[in-house]
């Protein structure tokens, strides 16, 4: 059975871009905050489901809920980073994107002891307008990002982007994007695994890895099939089908999201927000979670943690299971530098 990928964007209900034009994050703080229980109701569905997943946290929340992100971590999911104040990364200038990124970085590491390697943008806002953001996350010192979503959207979307990870050369002002015929998306995840656990470090690094949500292929056209709204606006029947076809006839594991507040129908209606912004936040949120309990049944899951992947993929030739001291030494070494890996080496059979 195919393990697929399970990542969840954890905010607030009052935080998402949707809402933007009637809350700022300076008004954040005057609204109830509904994020710890909604995100422990997931926790226990993936306790019982015994499913790892990938948790893309935003700073602000982190730095209010410390407790929420240790408990996650310890659970064995992954912590990844969501930026601090869930800003569209196109409205901001270079300069800002950092700032914002590494603060929110800054605090995940804090709490957990851990390098964080991945990024995810608020509302998947990493387009060809903010290409240039994919530097400063590598400057960073991140591995990979989970920021492109390739549809077409009023508000994200890089409709002709790889529907498969992928990874992208940095040598260009513009981010090129590798070709990656031939090779799995196991193969690559675990080939950056073990390059970063083989302490192939270098600040000319040139190489992110793009994680793209999945999408199914319609008439020639990509189709969000695969979480967030889309998992609440379908039938189940309908992303289950979409879902097994990338699995059974495409042979590919998909990557899912979810944000806690979609499991939350009980939360207070924004009066402000527009019908269209209002349609795609409350639809179906009462049966997000009943979804979710089904797909975990269907599906296999587990996180994108190159980290855990890339161990379990160098215990077959080692015999430890466990991170090593020299080798989270030489993660947390690599903060500042991810690591270097010309293209053709990505096509070597190991
Ligand atoms: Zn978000």
């Amino acid at each position: 059975m195919i393990k697929n990928y399970l990542t969840i964007d954890v905010e607030d209900y009052f935080q998402v871009s949707a809402f933007e034009e009637c809350v700022t994050h300076k008004g954040w703080e005057s609204y109830p905050s509904r994020v710890e229980n909604n995100t422990e109701r997931i926790l226990s569905l993936l306790e019982k489901h015994q499913v790892k997943g990938t948790f893309f946290i935003l700073g602000w929340t982190a730095e209010k809920f410390p407790q929420l992100v240790k408990k996650i971590s310890s659970k064995g999911h992954e912590i990844a980073c969501h930026s601090y104040y869930h800003r569209l990364v196109y409205n901001l200038t270079p300069e800002e994107f950092r700032q914002d990124t590494r603060k929110a970085k800054d605090v995940l590491e804090q709490i957990t002891g851990r390098p964080v390697l991945g990024y995810r943008a608020p509302s998947y806002s990493i387009t060809k307008n903010s290409l240039w953001a994919l530097h400063i996350l590598r400057e960073l010192g991140f591995y990979y990002s989970s920021s492109v979503f390739p549809v077409y959207h009023d508000r994200y979307g890089m409709p002709h982007a790889p529907r498969y990870p992928f990874l992208w050369n940095l040598d260009s002002t513009t981010p090129q994007i590798v070709d990656m015929k031939g090779e799995t998306v196991r193969e690559i995840l675990d080939y950056f695994a073990t390059e970063a656990l083989s302490g192939i470090v270098n600040k000319t690094s040139s190489l992110l890895l793009e994680i793209p949500i999945s999408t199914s292929l319609v008439f020639k056209k990509n189709l969000p099939v695969s979480g967030g709204g889309y998992f609440r606006l379908f039938p189940y029947w309908f992303t289950r089908r979409a879902l097994q076809q990338i699995n059974n006839k495409e042979k590919k594991p998909f990557i899912f999201y979810l944000h806690p507040w979609e499991v939350d129908p009980e939360q207070p209606r924004m009066a402000n927000a527009t019908p269209r912004s209002r349609f795609r936040h409350y639809l179906n949120l009462h049966r997000t979670y009943e979804r979710l309990e089904k797909l975990l049944h269907d599906f296999s899951f587990t996180s994108i943690d190159i980290q855990r992947n890339g161990l379990e993929s160098t215990s077959k030739t080692k015999s430890s299971n466990d991170v090593s001291p020299a080798a989270a030494n030489t993660m947390c070494a690599s903060r500042q530098a991810p690591p270097e890996i010309p293209p053709f080496q990505l096509f070597r059979r190991r």
